[in-house]
């Protein structure tokens, strides 16, 4: 089965061609556009969707060596996400498998962030917990098969991406932050400066609090010293980003204890965090976990997993008909 994947439910256009399970090919163009507005802007993000679909699409057959006529089926990303920008994904979707006489398979984003670690080896075995991590959720879910997720955790406020997007803005950084904050950790004394951790219940998580407090103290510091920023953004960086990470593994620690589960994954965009990624194999070897961490193109949004969730649907012959809309704030 050969399956041509789009996704576009947010700020970035990709395509990728899957035969039998792997991956042929994977191209993703990220829209720039946002970058001086220092956030998504959906309609922006709906254009620069429907000038790269067509270049996106085409480049993915090519580097496949796949033609159209070759193709199975299309999978698309239904939601959640912005709905002109799914509804480019969605409509170029229908349209090629009608034009084509192929079947249509909807694809819920953010089981496709875990589904990307079935593209390469090693794979998590079931059942596994994912923490699944990125610019809108913030989610701790319970595997027990491909096609069968359960949440049972997840923030109540902002999602932890945001959190790292926010702060970064207030440091002047610009859109996306994450990645930047990120780079300038890497020199930084992570224990230099103290944030307080909010107690949430259960397994949810709550990053709101967070932001405020680093927006009081950024605001302090400033007062007292005008290069205050420019003088400590390593230690800042490193500071702020161990305590996001810390908050992260406080409630993965708590679901791997309780459920008895040490099979423990990450997906999602923050993914690609490199204290995060550290923290977790540390953290993992302490407690006898097998660690999963996606190759960091896998991380961030791309239709590679898209065409993984795909295969699975497509094997249980679960298609979708033309009729399907999409839906940005798709229930799981
Ligand atoms: P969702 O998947 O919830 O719909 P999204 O698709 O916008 O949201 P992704 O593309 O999966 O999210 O992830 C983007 C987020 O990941 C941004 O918030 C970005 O700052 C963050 N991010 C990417 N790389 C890093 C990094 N190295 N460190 C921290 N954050 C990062
Ligand atoms: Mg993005
Ligand atoms: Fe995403």
């Amino acid at each position: 089965m050969i399956i041509l994947a789009i996704e576009s439910s947010c700020d970035e256009t990709s395509a990728a061609v899957l035969q039998d399970g792997k991956i042929l090919s994977n191209v993703i163009a990220t829209q720039a556009i946002h970058q001086k507005y220092g956030g998504v802007v959906p309609e922006l993000a709906s254009r620069a969707h429907q000038q790269q679909i067509i270049p996106v699409v085409e480049k993915s057959l090519t580097d496949a060596q796949v033609t159209k006529s070759e193709l199975n089926a299309i999978a698309f990303t239904r939601g959640p996400g912005l709905l002109g920008a799914l509804l480019v994904g969605t409509s170029f979707a229908k349209a090629m498998a009608l034009g084509l006489g192929i079947p249509l398979i909807d694809i819920h984003h953010m089981q496709a962030h875990i589904l990307a670690h079935f593209i390469d080896d090693p794979q998590p075995k079931f059942p596994f917990l994912c923490l699944t991590v990125s610019g809108g959720h913030t989610q701790i879910v319970k595997v027990t098969d491909h096609l069968s997720m359960e949440i049972i955790g997840q923030t109540q406020d902002d999602a932890v991406g945001e959190a790292f997007d926010k702060t970064a803005k207030l440091l002047n950084l610009p859109y996306p932050g994450g990645p930047l904050i990120d780079k300038y950790a890497q020199t930084g004394d992570p224990l230099r400066f103290a944030f307080p951790l909010v107690e949430m219940p259960g397994y949810d998580y709550s990053f709101s609090g967070i932001k405020t407090a680093f927006m009081y103290f950024l605001k302090k510091e400033t007062t007292k010293d005008e290069a205050f920023i420019h003088k400590n953004m390593a230690d800042i960086c490193a500071s702020i980003q161990h305590t996001l990470v810390q908050i992260l593994l406080r409630k993965l620690k708590k679901a791997a204890k309780e459920t008895g589960i040490c099979e423990i994954a990450i997906a999602g965009g923050v993914s690609a965090n490199s204290g995060l990624r550290k923290s977790l194999q540390e953290e993992g070897k302490k407690l006898g976990w097998n660690v999963y961490i996606p190759k960091f193109e896998y991380c961030t949004d791309n239709a590679a997993m898209i065409a993984m969730a795909a295969y699975y649907k497509g094997l249980k012959g679960h298609f979708c008909g033309q009729d399907v809309s999409a839906l940005p704030r798709m229930s799981w």
